[in-house]
């Protein structure tokens, strides 16, 4: 009982007593890469704790694009001190409706990672297909149809649909890709939604003008794949090629320029996916594996921390600092 308690006051005071200070001090020379999905929940819209947030990467740390933190990593120079990347994860519109007039504001440049597919009105993200059903269905329960791998939700307010999407979603990264298509195609129906053929707004991805727009202001854009596959799933060396690879044409086609930082869908890859990001020639490729980056991390394989605007406020002070991690 008094354990946790006492850790609660240490974790405080690490705050009140110039702690965080300290830490951050000891970790100024290293480069702290950090990611964000959405800036908006079905209802309610994240601008202020996203501002609170940038507030402080403004106050307390030097704000870089990819492309510079790059230039230092590979050149050798020193990075400012307390570098600090903003990346975010998949192109969704959320980020040119609340979050990139806020990063600009507080001088924040952004790289947002794209599915190329999503952009180009192909597809649903595969997850967002699955939210989307369980926040429209009638039923308020589900539960996995097979006896081997259990699973069974229940629903009624919109938090706990989106956290019921969240378990049914997390279920189906075991399955393999083809399974697990074949099941979020079938799903709607089988909850008695009809999926709109394209993604609602909150759901929508950003528009080619959109990226344009921000790209002459300062923000980067890299590719995420074609169809946010879990890539040590596929089975062939050209499927690879043509989600990572296939990505990063497009971008380049839509942006008239190179678009060499690639980003791991889940963070998950193998030794195939670091060949062939090597042999294209990606100027840098980021991973989830929370840590910090500094002179002499492989550009290949640089460590993120996994943020979202409404996170615990002392949590997000204590690890961009580099506490414990
Ligand atoms: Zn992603």
């Amino acid at each position: 009982v008094l354990r946790p308690l006492l850790k609660k006051v240490g974790l405080v005071g690490i705050h009140n007593l110039g702690g965080l200070d300290l830490i951050r001090h000891r970790h100024r020379d290293q480069l702290r890469i950090v990611y964000y999905h959405r800036f908006e929940e079905p209802e309610r819209s994240l601008a202020a704790e996203f501002e609170a947030q940038c507030s402080h990467f403004q106050r307390y740390y030097s704000p870089i694009s990819l492309s510079e933190a790059a230039r230092c990593l590979a050149g050798g120079q020193p990075l400012p001190p307390n570098a600090l990347v903003v990346t975010i994860d998949d192109g969704f519109r959320d980020f040119y409706r609340i979050a990139y007039p806020i990063a600009r504001k507080y001088g924040v440049p952004c790289t947002v990672y794209l599915v190329s597919d999503f952009l180009e009105h192909k597809t649903w993200l595969w997850w967002s297909v699955i939210q989307y059903t369980l926040l429209h269905t009638p039923r308020t329960s589900w539960s996995a149809p097979d006896a081997n791998r259990p699973l069974a939700v229940k629903f009624q307010s919109v938090a706990e649909r989106m956290d019921a999407a969240g378990h049914v979603s997390n279920w189906l990264k075991k399955w393999n890709t083809a399974e697990r298509l074949s099941y979020v195609k079938a799903f709607p129906a089988e909850m008695s939604v009809e999926l709109p053929a394209h993604p609602t707004p909150y759901f929508e991805p950003l528009t080619w003008d959109e990226v344009r727009e921000m790209r002459r202001n300062g923000m980067e854009f890299g590719p995420h794949t074609q169809t946010h596959p879990l890539l040590p799933q596929l089975a062939t060396q050209k499927e690879l090629e043509h989600e990572i690879g296939g990505s990063r044409l497009v971008l380049e086609d839509r942006l008239q320029e190179q678009a060499g930082h690639f980003c791991y869908p889940n963070g998950d890859y193998d030794e195939r996916c670091r060949q062939i990001v090597r042999r294209l020639g990606m100027t840098t490729t980021v991973t989830c594996k929370p840590v910090l980056n500094g002179v002499g991390s492989d550009p290949l394989e640089l460590g993120r921390i996994g943020l979202e605007p409404g996170v615990d406020r002392l949590w997000f002070e204590r690890v961009l600092a580099g506490f414990r991690l």
